[in-house]
């Protein structure tokens, strides 16, 4: 007997038919004996239709009165799913984020959980009953609903696995698993058994956009095993574990692309103590992430520094520049929208040399630039032009054997 957390997220749940086929899940898996705890997302598209109501009646609406409206998604799939339980034989009941309650902090429209009180769950649970939870909700100390940010029910169903101490988080979606490479570029990329919390995160952070990150980082800390698989199939998915519970590690886990950064050159700026924080802090006082940073070597007393920020962030990223103009003393800003950043992904990575050196080798080969490069312990990424993208997961992927 084991206990379980069972999230679906928004595709799992998007009909009748669908929170029918959930409910079936659920009955399948009281059968083997386990303790089920459903955590369930809105309806695919709800959420987005919700929040675009609010926009439309103003766009500097109230986040208290924001998270009132679009917490009603997943109160509507909780209720749902439980009478779809009950209508086939199964004990189960719904609950909001407040009733049990799930206690975040003030920050409407993207609160963090700071407890939940698991107790009359799990008394629940070991009677045979299934307890519904709506995700992406919590209360705040104003004794109002709060939300955790979109894609938070992954986080809600990590954070509510912790708080049981279940065996198991199954994450549900429209995927079947974490794969070595996104297979509409790589037909035959291969779906992961296992991959751990740390390459996760990196994948997540790199565009592989399965898991809300903070969930990926709320089970790496507080050890909650997670698996990801498709309410659609019957095959099993991808464990992400604790690094030693992957035996035979491979040394690359996966290749990962983002097409969602702009590079920023500032050139010509004086070559002194102070020049970085000169550019980085007022990036940084306006909230703009920076990623990769290279800086070149000195001549004539001065030197460039290339950067990147997310596209989004681009247009304020070059207003904070112009403005810092003269107090950093640049000559000039250019800038690149059309790159794309390609990572290799591996634990592995920490006791094999070499892997940076195929990855640089195999882009050489096919003639494509790299125009900044930064690593981390377990990761290799490289800024190319975008157009080569597609080429350049190809090649990584076949360079260090990850074809299926
Ligand atoms: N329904 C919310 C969203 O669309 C939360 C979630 O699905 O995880 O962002
Ligand atoms: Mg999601």
């Amino acid at each position: 007997m084991a206990r379980i957390v069972m999230k679906f997220g928004g595709t799992s749940v998007a009909d009748l038919d669908r929170i029918r086929n959930v409910a079936a899940r659920v009955k399948a898996q009281i059968a083997l004996g386990d303790e089920v705890a459903v955590v369930v997302s809105a309806m695919a598209g709800t959420t987005n239709q919700l929040v675009a109501w609010c926009q439309s009646l103003s766009p500097l609406h109230d986040a208290r009165e924001y998270d009132v409206v679009v917490s009603t998604g997943e109160q509507v799939t909780a209720g749902l799913t439980a009478i779809a339980l009950q209508a086939i034989g199964v004990e189960a009941r719904s609950f909001c984020g407040w009733q049990i309650p799930v206690s975040t902090d003030g920050q409407h429209g993207k609160a963090r959980i700071n407890a939940i009180d698991g107790a009359d769950l799990s008394r629940r649970m070991g009677q045979g009953q299934v307890v519904v939870v709506a995700g992406f909700q919590g209360i705040g100390p104003d004794e109002r609903v709060t939300t955790l940010g979109r894609g938070g029910s992954d986080t809600s169903a990590v954070a509510l696995a912790a708080a049981l101490n279940a065996d198991r988080c199954d994450i549900y979606t429209d995927v079947d698993g974490i794969y070595t490479t996104d297979p509409r570029i790589v037909p035959n990329a291969r779906k992961l058994a296992r991959i751990t919390y740390e390459e996760m995160l990196e994948l997540a952070s790199v565009g592989a956009k399965v898991l809300q990150t903070r969930s990926v980082e709320l089970a790496m800390k507080e050890r909650v095993r997670v698996q990801v698989l498709s309410s659609f199939s019957d095959e099993p998915g991808t464990m992400v574990v604790d690094e030693d519970e992957v035996l035979e590690q491979e040394i690359v886990a996966g290749i990962a692309y983002s097409r969602d950064e702009a590079k920023i050159t500032v050139r010509k700026v004086p070559d002194k103590p102070g020049i970085a924080a000169a550019i980085f802090v007022p990036l940084a006082e306006a909230n703009i992430n920076v990623d990769m940073i290279v800086q070149n070597v000195a001549e004539d007393g001065t030197t460039d520094m290339t950067f990147t920020v997310g596209k989004g962030d681009f247009p304020r990223a070059m207003a904070v520049l112009e403005a810092a103009r003269a107090h950093i003393g640049y000559a000039e800003i250019s800038a690149d929208q059309n790159v794309a950043k390609l990572s290799v992904v591996g634990v592995g990575m920490r006791s094999h040399a070499g892997v940076a050196g195929t990855m640089f080798h195999t882009l050489a080969a096919r003639g494509i630039n790299i125009q900044v490069i930064s690593t981390s312990e377990i990761k290799v990424s490289v800024l190319v032009a975008a157009e080569y993208t597609e080429l350049a997961v190809r090649a990584l992927h076949t360079a260090y054997q990850l074809d299926a």
